[in-house]
């Protein structure tokens, strides 16, 4: 018998950390859905690894036990303790993390490589829930749902769905056809990452450090630790400029290892583990449409990157978990219009388009190194400020504040 029904009342596509997670609070709100994916589990991620605080408030909300299994896998999860930032002129900027969630002690972020963490969210999933290697080739909106072939053993299969979810990344087919998704080079960046051993550790224990040297504005160079001694090292920067100047990114790479002052120390030892492998991150620096008839877009498939830090699994399981709660509503109402579904663009957007805001003024503001320097600069000299951009990875409405000019003006008559 086939694995695949004629009708679903949800589809979803992919099932990273978005299509995972719609799946996850799906099942819990006792919901019928359906995930493929077109990969076989564990698969890997081209991605540098850091799990944000907002993974692991998502893990709370799962349920607690998802926080003690992942403190007890040591060899693929190491607590992270904060984010270390590297200024043009090589000042580093340390920032702690705290360590308090849903009211229990645990590192407020991890580093986990993909082809295990992608594989600890699938193991979470209900039985029988994802259908790996299958793949979605096609598929119309009609008035009687969205009509669907997939692709599984060799074979076509027609599937009718009330509801698809887009969760299947950056070349997201659902965003394309349903949304006009277009690739931009000014909300899009390239990257390319590798894994190492024998990296000499950096001055702050199990931080994630992003080094802003000038060769690599605007965009970084990321050193991140793993478990049993490996490292996740790699260079992002925006599309536009990597086409503008011809940058070859991974030649930019090994030239800043080999050359840099800040590196090629911490690299005398090392060993290149991979090869060094590209993707790109589909920044949130531009709002697009979410949802419409039939459809829900999240996590990379809807452009949710922060454009500043590159962080995109957060917001792809956060996007996951309110997608879930509008097609509970949309099936429990049998509504399945543009009007119905735009709840979760806005919700969306009111939960993480700040942030995405502030992302994209920060990564502006590495258009200019004076300005980082300077900021930096102060921070180091003064505690107050040093306790706000703390504060500010985890309050929001404390990040907002560096959008607004006077934070700067105040900066240079402050000390
Ligand atoms: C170099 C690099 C470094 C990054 N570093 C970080 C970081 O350190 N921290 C962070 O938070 N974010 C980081 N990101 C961003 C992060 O990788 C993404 O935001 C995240 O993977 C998005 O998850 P997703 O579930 O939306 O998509 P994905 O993780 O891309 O999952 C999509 C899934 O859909 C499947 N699929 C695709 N097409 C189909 C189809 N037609 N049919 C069926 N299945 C399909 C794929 O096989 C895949 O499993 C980085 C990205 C890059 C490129």
């Amino acid at each position: 018998m086939s694995p695949i029904p004629s009708y679903i009342p949800a589809l979803i596509i992919g099932a990273g950390p978005a299509g995972a997670t719609t799946s996850l609070f799906l099942t819990k709100a006792g919901i019928d859905h359906l995930v493929i994916d077109k990969a076989a589990f564990p698969r890997d991620k081209i991605c540098g690894d850091a799990l944000s605080g907002k993974v692991v408030s998502l893990f709370a909300d799962l349920g607690l036990n998802y926080l003690d299994e992942v403190e007890s896998l040591e060899d693929e999860f190491l607590p992270c303790m904060g984010i270390s930032f590297v200024a043009p002129n090589g000042k580093c900027l340390s920032v702690p993390f705290r360590t308090k969630v849903a009211g229990r002690e645990t590192a407020a972020g991890f580093i986990s490589k993909r082809i295990h963490f992608d594989q600890f969210l699938v193991n979470h999933l209900e039985p029988g829930r994802l259908l790996q290697q299958c793949e979605l080739v096609s598929f119309e909106r009609k008035p009687t749902g969205i009509h669907a072939i997939l692709k599984y053993e060799g074979q076509e299969h027609a599937i009718r769905t009330d509801i698809i979810v887009g969760a299947e990344g950056d070349r997201s087919l659902v965003a394309k056809q349903l949304a006009g998704f277009v690739k931009s080079k000014d909300h899009y960046c390239a990257a390319v990452r590798a894994y190492y051993s024998g990296v000499t550790p950096g001055p702050d224990d199990r931080h994630i450090e992003l080094l802003f040297v000038n060769e690599a504005l605007p965009g970084y160079l990321w050193i991140f630790p793993l478990p049993n001694g490996q490292w996740n090292v790699g260079v992002g920067m925006l599309s536009r400029k990597v086409s503008d100047r011809k940058v070859n990114l991974k030649k930019l790479m090994e030239d800043l290892i080999a050359t840099h002052p800040l590196l090629k120390d911490r690299f005398v030892n090392a060993k290149l583990e991979s090869p060094v492998q590209g993707w790109g991150l589909p920044l949130g620096s531009k709002r697009w449409p979410l949802a419409g008839e039939r459809f829900l877009l999240t996590g990379d498939a809807g452009s949710l990157i922060d454009p500043f830090t590159g962080e995109g699994i957060g917001n792809a399981m956060y996007s996951g978990k309110l997608a879930a709660e509008t097609i509970r509503k949309a099936l429990e109402q049998k509504d399945f219009s543009a009007k119905q579904l735009s709840v979760y663009e806005a919700n969306v957007y009111a939960a993480l388009g700040q942030e995405l805001k502030i992302g994209n003024t920060l990564q502006k503001l590495t258009n200019y190194p004076w300005m980082f320097n300077f900021v930096v600069g102060k921070a180091l000299k003064n505690s107050t400020l040093r306790d706000t951009i703390t504060c500010m990875f985890e309050d929001i409405t404390l990040r907002d504040k560096m959008r607004n000019p006077m934070f700067y003006v105040r900066l240079l008559v402050n000390n």
